[in-house]
């Protein structure tokens, strides 16, 4: 590891949504000069790929996925395993998603969700790329999914923006599963999620934005941007009693275990 200073990495974001687009330059300017050295812009519709694919080109720090969130899979359903993993062979495709299971967030109809899921952990195995899940208020269904998904072999994955409880965590965490956290550790109430911040093992951590969303204390409610990541660093250094420069580094080695198709830097 060199000793410039150490880089961050915006695990998840998403570039390509409108809040961010009036004044674009200027928010990744503020995120390159927050430290954040690479992003990794998260989709969330296939037949958005293109624009994404020419945000990740246009850029030499910015890498991106393929697949369907949950909140658009009653839009984009059933796009086959075969179509993702032609997609994800572009070379600044690193990950599969963002998919994954949210009754409490979206309506979209439940079995849209639950085939898509099925198609992308497909596509993730084939691949040998990280599965990107969203999975909110939904412990049990995901726990299971995940359970079985490994039963068919292995699989990597990336739990974005964790909000699950402890056995969500633990099923993860048994499988060499990575966890992301975000701003939510800056939320109040939300004790239960910075408990398990504290106690993931140091090699499975990640952190991430999710701009524009789940902007962190002190900018809660507003905007999200990249270079707010700097403020989830802060709160979860706090929360292990870690260094944040140490905490760096690891999560600078995390990202490139975690998605290994990005270039070594
Ligand atoms: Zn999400
Ligand atoms: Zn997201």
């Amino acid at each position: 590891m060199q000793d410039d200073p150490p880089m961050l990495a915006d695990s998840h974001c998403h570039l390509d949504f409108p809040e961010l687009q009036p004044d674009f330059a200027p928010v990744m300017a503020r995120a390159r000069a927050a430290g954040i050295g690479r992003f990794i812009t998260i989709a969330t519709e296939v037949r958005r790929h293109d624009a994404l694919v020419a945000l990740a080109e246009a850029h030499e720090d910015v890498f991106a996925t393929v697949g369907t969130h949950p909140h658009w899979a009653g839009a984009e359903r059933g796009v086959p395993a075969d179509r993702l993993v032609s997609l994800a062979a572009h070379p600044k495709i690193v990950g599969i998603g963002e998919v994954g299971l949210d009754r409490l967030l979206t309506d979209a109809p439940w079995d849209a969700q639950q085939d898509n899921l099925a198609a992308h952990i497909e596509a993730a195995r084939r691949t040998g790329l990280p599965l990107v899940i969203h999975s909110v208020g939904e412990d049990e269904e995901m726990g299971r999914a995940l359970v079985r998904a490994h039963a068919e072999g292995p699989i990597r994955v990336v739990m974005h923006c964790f909000s699950g409880g402890d056995t969500l965590a633990d099923i993860n965490l048994a499988r060499g599963h990575f966890l992301s956290f975000s701003g939510m550790l800056t939320f109040e109430g939300r004790d239960a999620v910075r408990a398990i911040a504290a106690r993931v093992p140091a090699e499975r951590l990640l952190i991430e934005t999710d701009s524009p969303s789940l902007a962190p204390a002190p900018h809660i409610d507003q905007r999200n941007e990249p270079s707010y990541l700097r403020y989830v660093l802060r709160e979860l250094a706090y929360l292990r009693g870690e260094d944040e420069l140490a905490l760096t580094r690891q999560l600078w080695r995390n990202l490139h275990a975690a998605f290994p198709k990005l270039p070594p830097c």
